[in-house]
């Protein structure tokens, strides 16, 4: 019988035989999490030698909950994962004509999982659009709650966009146009300051150099500038022991970050989409807003070969939810097609939030050997010379054979 993985005062408790809750996705989905769940398995046996075993326990959500339950996401799996602090997902689709947007940010909204953890690193031999895609190792973290995705949106002539039209004018003078669709995107200091918070703990626990905060303050001052400036007072506040900024380096004459510091400096979006091509190595972990957070994960994945590699995670004080990072796939549904690699790379960093270490590293290693014997799925396989083209199923064998 399996036991709960518990949170308890920040503190994870992971028992050797944990229940870990996981939704295979659609699409492509039932093909990657197959595959992923046999890599999983094998790592985990193979490091512990059977002394720890995750025992699976299926909760639905997509199309498969619709077509069993009636409903797209039942509160069931919200309370399902609640309860078990840790889970997976496939991808899935987005349904048209719902009331929701996206399933996936339901779950982070519902969920409250407000830090969107994406690491981006080049695995060797995959084909990649840059020079030195070897110099690309950072980790994007992207509120997850607020900005224009708080869904605060209405359409050109509505009754509420004609409604804000007026408030606009009357206490700004401002005219806005009459067929004018209006957002409105918020920016708060506490959920500023908690990615913020996460992101130093995490440039700490993996020694880290560099928490680079990038924004849009130079013209969206009261929400991206503030963004920017609760940064700079939180790094102050509660790791002043640890951090130093690039201002105060400037300032003191310092050329190198001292001993045992972080360096957290600031970046303006636009500069920061061309420093990331030109001066990879320069930069590390990266804090930034939903939307700048969405545009970024996306360009550092192309510079390293794309998102079929690319693992993420969303995760709150409590909650971590394990996902890959690409949509479903449609066409390659039930084809035993797709690269099962990001699902699989999220599952590696799911063992590492759990604290095994072994089985991640494992699983990491075993995945870069396949590829560099150039053994891979078709969308690796068009863009490598010499490639073996293998089935999801037969690329998951590969790496379990590759364990050693
Ligand atoms: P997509 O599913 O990511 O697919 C776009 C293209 O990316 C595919 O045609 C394929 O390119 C490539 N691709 C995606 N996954 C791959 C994999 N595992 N292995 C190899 N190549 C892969 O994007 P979409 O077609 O825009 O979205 C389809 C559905 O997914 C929509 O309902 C969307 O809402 C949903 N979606 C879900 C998530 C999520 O659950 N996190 C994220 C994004 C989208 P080639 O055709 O060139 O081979």
């Amino acid at each position: 019988m399996g036991e709960k993985i518990r949170m308890e005062n920040g503190l994870l408790t992971v028992p050797d035989n944990p229940v870990i809750p996981f939704i295979e996705g659609d699409g492509t989905g039932p093909d990657i999490w197959r595959a992923t769940k046999l890599v999983v398995d094998r790592a985990v046996e193979k490091a512990y030698r059977g002394r720890r075993k995750i025992e699976w326990k299926e909760i639905y959500a997509g199309e498969k909950a619709f077509n069993r339950l009636g409903q797209w996401l039942p509160q069931e799996t919200l309370d399902t994962i609640g309860s078990h602090v840790v889970a997976i997902k496939g991808p899935l689709t987005t349904p048209v004509g719902m009331g929701f947007r996206s399933l996936n940010v339901s779950i982070r909204q519902m969920l409250d999982l407000y830090a969107c953890i994406r690491p981006v690193r080049w695995v060797e031999g995959v084909p990649s659009p840059v020079v030195h895609p070897e110099r690309v190792d950072m980790v994007v973290f992207r509120e997850n709650t607020e900005d224009i995705y708080a869904g605060l949106e209405w359409e050109p002539g509505s009754k509420e966009a004609l409604a804000l039209r007026e408030f606009v004018c009357e206490k700004t003078g401002h005219l806005l146009p009459m067929d004018a669709g209006i957002g409105i995107k918020p920016i708060s200091k506490k959920a500023t300051q908690r990615i913020m918070r996460k992101a130093l703990e995490y440039a700490l626990k993996h020694s880290r150099k560099v928490v680079t905060i990038v924004h849009k303050g130079n013209i969206m001052k009261y929400t991206e500038g503030s963004f920017m400036k609760w940064c700079y007072e939180l790094a102050k506040s509660e790791f002043g022991d640890v951090v130093v900024t690039e201002a105060d380096m400037i300032s003191q004459g310092l050329n190198e970050i001292p001993e045992g510091r972080i360096k957290v400096n600031d970046r303006i979006a636009d500069n920061m989409f061309q420093q990331v091509l030109t001066r990879s190595s320069e930069y590390e972990v990266l804090v930034m807003p939903n939307l700048n957070g969405d545009y970024f994960s996306d360009a550092l994945s192309a510079q390293v070969g794309g998102l079929g590699m690319a693992p993420g995670a969303n995760i709150g004080d409590r909650i971590a939810v394990f996902e890959a990072t690409h949509g479903t796939a449609p066409k390659y549904a039930d084809l035993d097609k797709a690269n099962p690699g990001s699902l699989i790379l999220s599952s590696a960093m799911m063992l590492e939030h759990m604290g095994w270490i072994e089985a991640s590293g494992l699983i990491i290693s075993s995945l870069e050997k396949t590829v560099k014997q150039k053994k891979v799925t078709y969308d690796l396989a068009r863009q490598m010379e010499e490639a073996q083209e293998l089935k999801t199923s037969q690329f998951a064998e590969v790496i379990v054979s590759n364990m050693k």
